[in-house]
Parts: C-alpha cells; sequence; structure tokens
C-alpha cells in the first residue's frame, strides 16, 4: 500500500482501536461519524484523491530516496529545491480545493526537520537514531500515514523554563525510564488534524537546556496509543456544521470542507526505543525545533495562498452578484487582494528555490526567507480578508439564516429583498455571503486569520529569526565603504 486512495485513507482511520475524543461536554460515542469530524476528515481525504488525478500528480506524488516508489508527497523527504517548491504548490492547490486547513503539512515539515536532526545528532554523539528513523520512515511512506507533528507544549507559566514549573506536565516529559522504553506525560496544544492522524510524532517545543534533559524528548506513538486524550476544539459557528438540512448546510458557508485543533493529552503512554529519535541530547533542540519551524513557515506560503485564492474568488463573485464588478474602485480592491496573496506565494517560492541541502541528504529551505514569508502571513490575510469584507457589504452578517427558505411565504419575502444584480438567484448570493463570513469570521477565520498569525510560531518568533539572521555587520559595511568611512 504505497498511495492510499481516498476511501482507503477513510477506512485505515476505522481500523484504528477506539479513540477517547470529547467535545462540547460530551465523549464521542463514534468520533469519526461526528459531522464537524468528518468535514475535516474530508479536508485531508483530498490530499489522498488528488494524488490519483493524472493532472496532479507531478505535484502531489514523489519518488522516494528511501525505496524508489511513488510516494504520497506528504509522505517525502525533500530532495531538492526543486521538491520544495512542488510543496508548496501543493498547498497552493489544496487550500483551494478546500478552502480551509487540510491539516497533514505539519507531519511532513516534522518528518523532514527529524530527518536531518537525527543525522546530526548522531554525526555529534555517535547515537543511532537516524537508521532508527529512517526505519520509521520507511513505515510512514509504506502506510501512507497522516502524521500529526506535535510541538507546542501548554507550557504553563511562561515566565519560568520547564524544569521550573510547578506542574512539569506543562511540558511533555519521561516519567519513567524501563529496559524496553519510556513513559512520558504531558499536553501538545493547537494539534492540527490529531483526531484524523494515524501517528503523532512528539518534537521539544523550545532549545531545551542541559537540565531539561527529561523534556528533551522526540519519539512516535500511534494515535491510539493508551493514555491518550483528545479534547476537539471548539470554534466560531462550529455548530452550523450539525444541521442537517440543506439550508443549515448554506449556513455553514463550506458545507463539506472544515479544519480540527484539537489538545491532545498524553498521560503515561509508553514509547519502545525504536520509535525515540531523541533522548536528551538538549544542545539538539534548538536545531529540530528551528528547522521544523522554519519549513512550516514555508509551507504558509502555500497553503494561506490557496484559500487567499477563493477569498479573492468570493470577492470578485459577490461583486459581480451585487452588480458592482466593474466600479473603479471595487477592481482596485481586488488588485490589491491578488498583490497581497501573489506576494506570500512569492515568499514561499523564493524560500523554496534559495533551500539547501543538509547533511542527511534532504532539503531545507533558506530560514530567513522562509520567516520573512510568515512574518508576511502574520499581516496580508487581515488585510485580504479585511477587503473581501469591505466588497461583500454587511449583508454576509446580517442575512437571515437559510432555513427561512423552508417556508414558501418567508422563501417569497427573502428571494425578493435580497434580490441582487438583474438575473442572479438569491440563494447563490446568500451561498456566497455565507462562504465568506465562514472565511472570514467564522470556522475557516481559524485557520485563515488566527492560524496565520499564531501557526508555526507568534509574529515575534519570526522576529527574533530575522533579527538574528540577517547580517546586519555586513550591512554595515556596505555603508561605510560607500560614505568612505575607515575604521580606526
Ligand atoms: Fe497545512 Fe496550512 Fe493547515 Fe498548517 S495551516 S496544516 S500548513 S493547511
Ligand atoms: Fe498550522
Amino acid at each position: 500500500m504505497v498511495l492510499m486512495t481516498a476511501d482507503e485513507y477513510r477506512k485505515s482511520l476505522q481500523m484504528r482501536g477506539p479513540l477517547k475524543v470529547f467535545f462540547a461536554g460530551e465523549q464521542l460515542t463514534d468520533p469519526l461519524s461526528h459531522p464537524l469530524v468528518q468535514s475535516s476528515i474530508n479536508s485531508i481525504a483530498l490530499t489522498y484523491a488528488l494524488a490519483h488525478q493524472a493532472q496532479y500528480q507531478e505535484i502531489m506524488t514523489a519518488t522516494s530516496s528511501l525505496t524508489g516508489n511513488t510516494i504520497n508527497r506528504f509522505c517525502h523527504l525533500h530532495q531538492s529545491t526543486k521538491d520544495l517548491e512542488k510543496k508548496v504548490q501543493m498547498l497552493r492547490l489544496l487550500g483551494q480545493r478546500c478552502g480551509t486547513c487540510f491539516q497533514r503539512c505539519v507531519g511532513m515539515d516534522a518528518l523532514n526537520a527529524v530527518y536531518l536532526t537525527t543525522y546530526e545528532i548522531d554525526q555529534a554523539c555517535k547515537t543511532g537514531y537516524h537508521q532508527r528513523f529512517i526505519d520509521y520512515m520507511k513505515r510512514v511512506e509504506a502506510h501512507d500515514w497522516v502524521i500529526d507533528g506535535c510541538m507546542t507544549d501548554p507550557k504553563g507559566d511562561r515566565s519560568k523554563r520547564p524544569s521550573e514549573q510547578k506542574d512539569p506536565d506543562v511540558y511533555v516529559h519521561v516519567v519513567e525510564r524501563h529496559d524496553d522504553g519510556v513513559t512520558i506525560r504531558g499536553a501538545k496544544a493547537h494539534q492540527t488534524g490529531a483526531v484524523n492522524s494515524h501517528e503523532h510524532l512528539l518534537m521539544p517545543t523550545l532549545a531545551m537546556r542541559d537540565a531539561e534533559k527529561k523534556f528533551t524528548i522526540c519519539c512516535a506513538v500511534p494515535a491510539d496509543a493508551k493514555g491518550i486524550t483528545y479534547f476537539y476544539g471548539r470554534q466560531a459557528s462550529d455548530l452550523r456544521r450539525l444541521d442537517q438540512s440543506a439550508e443549515g448546510d448554506i449556513d455553514c458557508g463550506n458545507p463539506e470542507y472544515g479544519g480540527q485543533e484539537c489538545l491532545v493529552i498524553f498521560e503515561d503512554v509508553f514509547v519502545p526505543h525504536e520509535r525515540i529519535f531523541m533522548d536528551g541530547e538538549s544542545e539538539f533542540c534548538g536545531r529540530l525545533v528551528e528547522s521544523f519551524a522554519a519549513y512550516h513557515r514555508q509551507s504558509y506560503g502555500g497553503c494561506k495562498v490557496g484559500v487567499g485564492d477563493v477569498l479573492i474568488g468570493a470577492a470578485a463573485t459577490i461583486a459581480e452578484y451585487n452588480g458592482v464588478q466593474n466600479a473603479s474602485h471595487i477592481r482596485d480592491k481586488i488588485t490589491e487582494m491578488i498583490h497581497l496573496n501573489e506576494t506570500l506565494y512569492a515568499c514561499g517560492m523564493a524560500c523554496s528555490s534559495c533551500g539547501t541541502v543538509t547533511g542527511a541528504g534532504n532539503y531545507l529551505v533558506d530560514i530567513l526567507l522562509a520567516n520573512v514569508c510568515k512574518q508576511n502571513v502574520t499581516r496580508f490575510p487581515f488585510e485580504i480578508a479585511r477587503l473581501l469584507q469591505d466588497i461583500a457589504g454587511g449583508l454576509f452578517v446580517t442575512c437571515p439564516s437559510a432555513k427561512e427558505l423552508q417556508d414558501p411565504e418567508t422563501r417569497r419575502l427573502i428571494e425578493k429583498y435580497l434580490v441582487g444584480a438583474e438575473g442572479i438567484n438569491t440563494v447563490d448570493r446568500m451561498k456566497i455571503l455565507r462562504l465568506i463570513e465562514n472565511l472570514t469570521l467564522g470556522r475557516a477565520a481559524v485557520g485563515y486569520l488566527t492560524e496565520s498569525m499564531h501557526g508555526a510560531g507568534s509574529p515575534q518568533a519570526q522576529r527574533i529569526m530575522i533579527g538574528r539572521m540577517a547580517n546586519l555587520e555586513e550591512k554595515k559595511n556596505f555603508a561605510k565603504s560607500l560614505a568612505k568611512i575607515e575604521e580606526k
């Protein structure tokens, strides 16, 4: 099984053991059949479906560097700058298709970061992590797994280090050692697609110090491992997904696709040696965190751009439905949206094109440019969303419920008074307005806006990296040399 189909992916989730998933005060007896979970599974399923479509195979699949097999690009170790560029193109394509977060990129980014870091640990410490990770990677590729890359710990009191916390469990750490492995405890927050994954790949959340060796653990755990509890995130307008009528679907804005974020608790989960890829080598945490963050900051130059394309399309559509598509200020606003969106894409492509080969043999993006990419992502989607709301007019938040369409008399009134440009169907106008609400205020806004701000690190994290990586001394020398200043 190297390239799963979307159906095989859905079945593979059912083959896992039972998961303990809580949502809105209830433990879900059958999480996979819950409408919220289903919409998020639909998004990931696209990553499998498109890999089987001839016109997308170049982008969606790759040749494994480990086996020579054709594999899904989400399981691939990047072998060239071209591979890095194709990754960005793949994420843009998927964002266009689902208009939300398709959840599978965090794992791809974690796989590449752990691959290069385990090699470097082995070189310095004579450990055997890299071969162990290669063996694991072969399984990932062969099963076409969704990997949930787990980095962010809850962190407790931010003024304190992990070892200084009143309750050390706010950082994942080793609580017990055994002959055949370790037991870990802790939690990972904001876990994208956790319930839809086959495996969790846990990494330390920050550069640990010598005294924090027990927090320096990188390992893989099956999604159905004993001791894991999932709390499904509560998000804006999520209960609209539970309205099962066609009219309720309209109010969803994006009836088919959704994202997923969870709090995942690991309470005394056993991890055998063969699934441990770092254990106490605290001096390498920085490299792992930095390279993972760089890959994921690159990712946003693809996925957010794809969703941005949907926002631009929604802007052009509602302008037409309102009959204002030829107004010069509307055209100018749409041009500005395109400019901002393509700037993000340019950053994603640039950090890919300037990527370099690592000691392990896979390619890493240009870290400075990846941070610039993500820094722009913390701003431009907000401006794109603002322009879309401007163009849409206020009806996207005051529109009556689509349930009013069920009664012929209320339907008649709504169709009469919410009519737009001549020849435009009122219900179609309501549909696009609800999509705009979903993208800029509702569930998809979690991925498009809040995640643009905080995902892959909040804005300040990129500013620190940008400040650190720009060679300021060199720039000073350029200026001094032109001004004929000679250092004494
Ligand atoms: Fe992928 Fe974007 Fe979702 Fe992150 S936010 S998992 S990069 S789609
Ligand atoms: Fe993310």
